[in-house]
């Protein structure tokens, strides 16, 4: 990017950043490089380890394009791309831990995370105790002379709380723990945790970054403090990325800031149309002035997700099966972050332990996509009707 004065803009990053058509005959996009063996030509060479690639598994010129465009966004030191966003997780979180450590995770976390820290880390003698996503300053009476990291996901991708990242984060250097953020809902164009405080910063890329649910990547972004033992734990523990998949980011990566804005303003439209909805007990939404954290993500966010749920007043489960089973426009799947606009029913119970799950009715989890939203509502109130009549 070479460029004027000012500081570029995302658009601008995220179009330009991590390639060079000079290196590539001109061709735009940094190709997809596939490679083990990377060439020594001297003994001289191989000694001196000095040359940009080395093994592959370290990385490639396509992985590297993404991490650069990463750690531009984020305002990191550096990034890592990683096969997933649990990868991401699971490598942050033994960046800061060793036998005997502990860790403060919110109660609003990513499911897969909470079972690697309940299934593995406690095997390592690393005890993993949960908090609640709204506790903000509060956390300091949580931690431990022990307690070396906290992790935050805000907001939490089922039941959106939003986490007081500042708060979290100055109570976690008063005990010498680091905060790692989950960042996949706002991506780094909403929200910029490492500017708050955070020290690792986290993208489940398989959503946003992809953009097109057919490929699997996570990040690793981080100060310059902790990136040394993010990049040791990935080294150690094999993680690399295919140049092929990688490919697949920075493709999406070059669309990011305008799917954002569409996602942002449909998920918008189709939220506040379900708040009209007499069927519909609430809307959780961090942006709708009725969500109970909204000064949060005004304070801390500039612009939101496709990402959002609602709850429907209580019906039996024939009821939800109605509503979901004859949808024809909304998909059921996991992830989100694709084109495809999907509608999962959230079974919240058994992902609590602080924080029970109190809200009545059943909960829906919505990821708005690009088909037309009038068909995206006509497809809810259908659903609707269905839900009514089984009730
Ligand atoms: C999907 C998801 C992840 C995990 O990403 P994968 O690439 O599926 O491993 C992590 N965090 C959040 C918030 C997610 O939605």
């Amino acid at each position: 990017m070479t460029s004027s004065s000012n500081p570029p803009s995302v658009e601008t990053i995220l179009t330009h950043a991590g390639r060079d058509p000079d290196s590539q005959f001109g061709f735009v996009n940094t190709p997809v490089y596939r490679g083990s063996t990377v060439l020594f030509k001297t003994l001289d060479d191989l000694d001196a380890q000095k040359q940009r690639f080395l093994y592959g598994r370290a990385g490639n010129p396509t992985t590297e394009g993404v991490e650069d465009v990463v750690t531009a966004l984020e305002g990191a030191y550096r990034t890592k791309l990683v096969p997933s966003g649990l990868a991401a997780i699971t490598i942050a979180m033994l960046s800061c831990l060793k036998t005997g450590d502990d860790i403060l995770i919110t109660d609003s976390a990513y499911e897969p995370g909470r079972k690697f820290a309940d299934g593995y880390l406690t095997r390592m003698g690393i005890t993993a105790r949960y908090y609640d996503p709204r506790i903000g300053a509060g956390i300091a009476d949580l931690m431990q002379p022990n307690t070396r990291a906290v992790l935050a996901e805000s907001p939490g991708s089922l039941t959106f709380e939003m986490q007081d990242i500042p708060a979290l984060a100055k109570a976690a250097h008063d005990n010498n723990a680091r905060l790692i953020v989950d960042n996949s809902w706002a991506s780094p164009l909403y929200h910029k945790p490492l500017a708050l405080g955070a020290d690792i910063v986290v993208h489940a890329g398989t959503k946003m970054f992809v953009g097109h649910s057919d490929a699997f990547a996570g990040t690793i972004s981080t100060t310059e403090e902790a990136w040394a033992d993010v990049e040791r734990v990935r080294t150690l523990l094999g993680f690399f990325t295919s140049g092929d998949d990688a490919y697949l980011v920075s493709r999406g990566l070059k669309t990011l800031a305008i799917r954002m804005a569409a996602h942002q303003e449909r998920a918008l439209e189709i939220a506040r149309w379900l708040e009209q909805q007499p069927e519909v007990a609430s809307v959780i939404h961090p942006a709708l002035p009725s969500h109970p954290d909204h000064a949060l993500w005004q304070r801390d966010f500039t612009g939101s997700g496709s990402l959002f749920a609602f709850v429907l007043k209580p019906a039996p489960r024939d009821a939800v099966a109605a509503f979901v089973d004859g949808m024809t426009i909304f998909s059921m799947g996991y992830s989100w972050g694709g084109f495809e606009s999907l509608c999962l029913p959230v079974k919240i119970a058994k992902n609590r332990t602080v924080m029970p799950w109190t809200n009545e009715g059943n909960l829906f989890r919505l990821h708005i996509g690009f088909e037309g939203t009038e068909d995206l509502k006509a497809d809810l109130s259908a659903g609707f009707a269905r839900y009514v009549k089984a009730r």
